[in-house]
């Protein structure tokens, strides 16, 4: 494996004080992993140096064609003082998949999680340690080649950021209100939506920006093609609890495969429950609410881990989901997965990264 070459940070960051409400992103801690991958060498100089800018040229492709991939991880501070990270070879592996996608070259999944590790290790004491908190890891590449022309790039850069984090909705585990997206789409099959990069986020602002001025905290995306079928919510997976049935749309090329939906859906199946990753139309939805056997919605994601939803707007019809409240089965999974996450509940699953 790769040497990762150390430089460390002469002039410390003040932390948050503790009890400092973190939000989601906003703060960055002391040093940053960067990697090159320049044609003809691969990937190399592997170095975790002190967080700052990144000069680049003006025209770096990433600016101009938005060749990007990105991950969202979390590292945790456990009860016995340990760092967790939750599944992180899952996420490399994307990465991976995501990098095939946007004409990458695939990295050493192995020596990337190995790398993440170390840049914890090194900034671990900004881990937030209250309840929720996590330190948010951000891997992503991004093409740097000064050329103005469409091509793949042939210079790139890998870096790794850290930021502490709260809780990623400002209304905690309250439910959340999404409407049905009818004017936009996010991603079709054969585009780039099971790829986590830029553009799909960019695709996606100005519904997001819609949603917000009507006091909808994100949008449910419906299928590019025949606008019927539930693909995801924003930045999350979606699943939907009827009869005795849990729903999650199957992934087919146009969704993003969730490291918490796959964990989500194993962990329901281990007790037992019938899971169906199939296809979900928006009208079997509404009819399922209309016989009142839509007892529960939520999301998945890393940063919210379960998002309970409360309201669900599709044109006239609003489905207020559970009276509006968490259901059963969201908190459960919430508790069980977070509480595996921090370290705090036994991994019968094996996967949590301990260190
Ligand atoms: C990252 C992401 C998710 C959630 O994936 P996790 O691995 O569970 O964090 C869902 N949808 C989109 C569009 C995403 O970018």
């Amino acid at each position: 494996m790769q040497e990762i070459r150390i430089e460390m940070t002469k002039n410390p960051k003040q932390k948050p004080a503790p009890g400092t409400a973190l939000g989601f992103g906003k703060i960055f801690t002391d040093h940053m992993f960067i990697m090159n991958y320049d044609e003809g060498q691969g990937w190399h100089d592997a170095r975790i140096v002190p967080y700052g800018p990144i000069p680049l040229d003006p025209a770096a492709m990433c600016l101009h064609y938005g060749q990007e991939v990105f991950e969202g991880l979390k590292a945790y501070r456990t009860p016995e003082g340990k760092i967790s990270l939750f599944r992180p070879d899952r996420n490399m592996a994307r990465l991976n998949n995501s990098n095939e996608r946007l004409c990458i070259p695939k990295i050493d999944e192995a020596f990337a999680v190995e790398a993440t590790k170390k840049l914890v290790e090194i900034d671990q004491d900004w881990i937030p340690t209250e309840e929720g908190t996590s330190l948010y890891i951000r891997p992503f590449i991004f093409a740097t080649d000064p050329m103005v022309g469409v091509h793949p790039a042939h210079h790139l850069l890998f870096v790794i950021i850290l930021s502490p984090v709260g809780a990623y909705y400002p209304e905690g585990l309250n439910p959340v209100k999404i409407y049905v997206e009818k004017n936009y789409v996010r991603a079709v099959r054969g585009g780039l939506g099971f790829a986590k990069t830029a553009a799909n986020y960019a695709a996606s602002l100005k519904a997001q920006q819609e949603a917000e001025d009507e006091k909808y905290t994100q949008v449910l995306w419906l299928d590019g093609v025949e606008r019927k079928y539930v693909e995801e919510v924003g930045t999350m997976n979606v699943f939907f609890v009827i009869g005795d049935e849990i729903v999650t749309p199957a992934l087919q090329g146009s969704i993003l495969p969730g490291v918490t939906r796959m964990s989500a859906v194993e962990m329901l199946k281990s007790w037992g429950l019938k899971v169906s990753e199939r296809r979900i139309s928006i009208d079997e939805i509404a009819q399922a609410y209309k016989d009142g056997k839509l007892t529960e919605a939520f999301g998945t994601g890393t940063a919210a881990v379960i998002s309970p939803i409360g309201e669900l707007k599709w044109g006239d019809v609003k489905m207020i989901i559970n009276n509006g409240e968490i259901g059963e089965l969201s908190q459960k999974l919430y508790d069980n997965l977070t509480g595996i996450q921090f370290g705090k509940l036994e991994d019968p699953y094996g996967w949590t990264v301990k260190f």
